[in-house]
């Protein structure tokens, strides 16, 4: 009998990450499935049975070492408990199970595990017998540790799927999002996010296409299934047709193409066809992107967010383990330099294990420097981290968040006294390191005068908050997410206040925030005079392209015209005018 012919199918969301992905869903229910469970791709049980025995070996040495300081501690006979664990690590009843499901199921062997542990835990929990029963919890004990040692982390979660594929999700956290294996995620899809998210943010910094904003689409796609995520036009396709694919394959190579062409401008310099440089620098989320930042012709480092190093330990890293992150990308961003910001959780970035008091409105709660202030030792020991690190390269330190001259003083306060421990302990950091804020919040911008005052270096604008809290628009809700507008007066106005105070003090200034990502806006931002841009990695060499074809003349008459104008979409359009008629071509 003929198989009926697959259908397409087609759902439109936002584009959130640009790019085109395609493979198998992997269907993420949190609630629901601790364990993932998928299809295996053909021909790869073997290297599936090979993780298992790794993971094995890996709890084998775990729990010998566990009794081994125990026996120390409090006597071989209380140690002698781990001997049931690692039995149940010989025990052929479960591994049998394990390996006939990989191999003859041809599922994941997490799933194997998972579901085999609990078959034999609840067969013997039934036989009401106390032995068996402790048994049982055994088993269940083995099989976790099993799976944490298949995912490497303490919380497996996303970490144990182990085979290339689009996550589809209700919601991904920022923290969800730093933790995807890397090498198996191609993109994913949610029902719930918005472009200026951190999900989002950090999905474009990673380079993964995504798209959000999809309602329903976990009912409608099955883990298994074959899906195109084109995070260009916002569309996931299901069950695509030969044509769509072939459709698809002459677009990528277009836009490949496309891409070579950009690269090619790595070496040369963002200036104005009049002569003025415009720093351009590349904001980075994870160390796996440093490559990228030379690739795409950044000058350094232009934000650093470290709560995304932080989002991937289960305790708060010490600061050896700070000193060395931040020392490699110090020296992989050579001969430019890294602007490192200081922990910004809280809002949309809670950090599991600070334990934080759940808030009803966590962007105007405990965020940024407000936390670090109050989580003095966590702060400090995050300052001597970066402190040392200037040391290895050219190092800046950023602070987050910062509402007015109290709270700065108390940040560089701390940061001194950080500087004399260093000094006592004889270590060595560069004393000249340049310290600066983020200008993300009205009252930061209205007083940026005062604040320039305070012994700082620089400026850097932090558009997606000075939007958010400017215009009283949540940058998460999609429903408000056409409000969220960079393009405001209000905005473009502070921005300029911020440049000429930032100026008169003697401070550099520059601008973060996804602002700088928006071609459109290039000319203005150079009429209002910053002086650096930071953006996605994949933006920089567009961005310098829209550099190189404009005049500062033309840019400065933009920003006086635009600071005249009543209303976003007349910035707008006065913006799209000028960059149209010199890289219209970029626009799309
Ligand atoms: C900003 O607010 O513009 C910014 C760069 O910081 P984040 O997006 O990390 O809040
Ligand atoms: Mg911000």
């Amino acid at each position: 009998m003929a198989s009926s012919p697959r259908e397409e199918r087609r759902f439109q969301g936002q584009g959130v990450s640009p790019g085109v992905a395609r493979g198998m869903a992997y269907v993420h229910r949190p609630a629901h499935d601790e364990v993932p469970s998928y299809p295996l791709p053909e021909g790869r049980a073997e290297e599936e049975i090979g993780r298992l025995e790794k993971a094995i070996a890996q709890t084998r040495a775990q729990l010998t070492e566990i009794q081994e300081r125990l026996t120390g501690a409090i006597g071989a006979k209380e140690a002698v408990i781990f001997d049931a664990h690692l039995l149940v690590l010989e025990d052929p009843l479960l591994l049998d199970e394990v390996v006939r499901a990989v191999q003859d199921e041809r599922v994941n062997v997490e799933f194997a595990v998972h579901r085999t542990a609990h078959r034999l835990a609840d067969e013997m929990s039934r036989l009401k017998d106390s032995y068996l029963s402790e048994r049982a919890a055994d088993i269940l004990d083995v099989a976790r540790r099993l799976l944490q040692n298949l995912s490497g982390r303490s919380h497996p979660g996303l970490g144990l799927i182990h085979a290339e594929h689009i996550l589809v999700a209700h919601h991904l956290t920022p923290s969800d999002t730093a933790q995807l294996p890397r090498e198996f995620v191609r993109g994913f899809l949610t029902e719930v996010g918005s472009k200026n998210a951190h999900t989002a943010i950090l999905a474009r910094s990673l380079g993964l296409p995504a798209v959000s904003g999809l309602a329903k689409i976990d009912g409608a796609i099955e883990t298994g299934a074959e899906i195109l995520v084109d995070g260009w036009r916002g569309l996931v396709i299901v069950d695509p047709l030969p044509g769509t694919l072939q459709e698809y394959d002459e677009f990528e190579r277009r836009r490949a193409q496309a891409e070579e062409d950009l690269n090619a401008l790595r070496e040369t310099a963002s200036t104005t066809r009049d002569g003025r440089h415009l720093v351009l620098s590349s904001n980075l989320a994870l160390c796996d992107d440093l490559p990228l930042i030379s690739m795409c012709g950044a000058e350094g480092v232009g934000l650093y967010r470290t709560e995304v190093f932080f989002f991937q330990h289960d305790a708060l890293p010490d600061e050896e383990a700070q000193f060395e992150n931040y020392a490699r990308v110090a020296e992989a961003v050579k001969p430019h330099g890294v602007i490192i910001r200081t922990l910004d959780v809280g809002g949309d970035k809670p950090l599991d294990c600070l334990d934080q008091p759940a808030e009803s409105n966590p962007f105007l709660g405990l965020r940024g420097i407000r936390l670090a202030l109050e989580r003095r030792e966590m702060f400090r020991t995050q300052m001597r981290a970066i402190l040392r690190a200037s040391a290895v390269g050219e190092v800046k330190m950023m602070f987050p968040m910062i509402s007015g001259v109290a709270e700065l003083r108390h940040a560089m306060q701390l940061l001194e006294e950080c500087r004399g421990e260093l000094r006592a302990e004889g270590r060595s950091f560069d004393e000249k390191m340049e310290v600066g804020i983020m200008i993300e919040v009205p009252a930061a911008a209205l007083c940026a005068a005062d604040l320039a005052r305070e012994g700082i270096q620089f400026f850097s604008i932090g558009t997606n908050d000075l939007t958010q809290y400017t215009l009283a628009v949540d940058r998460l809700n999609e429903g408000v997410a056409a409000l969220h507008d960079h393009a405001h007066p209000a905005v473009i106005r502070l921005i300029r206040l911020v440049a000429d105070a930032g100026h008169e003090a003697g401070l550099w200034v520059g601008l973060c925030g996804e602002m700088a990502s928006d071609l459109a806006m290039v000319p203005l931002l150079l009429g209002l005079g910053l002086d650096e841009l930071s953006a996605a990695s994949l933006m920089v060499p567009r961005i310098k392209r829209a550099v190189q074809s404009l005049d500062m003349a033309e840019c400065r008459a933009l920003a006086q015209h635009a600071l005249t104008l009543p209303d976003p979409c007349a910035v707008t359009a006065a913006c799209e005018a000028l960059a149209r008629e010199r890289y219209g071509d970029l626009l799309g």
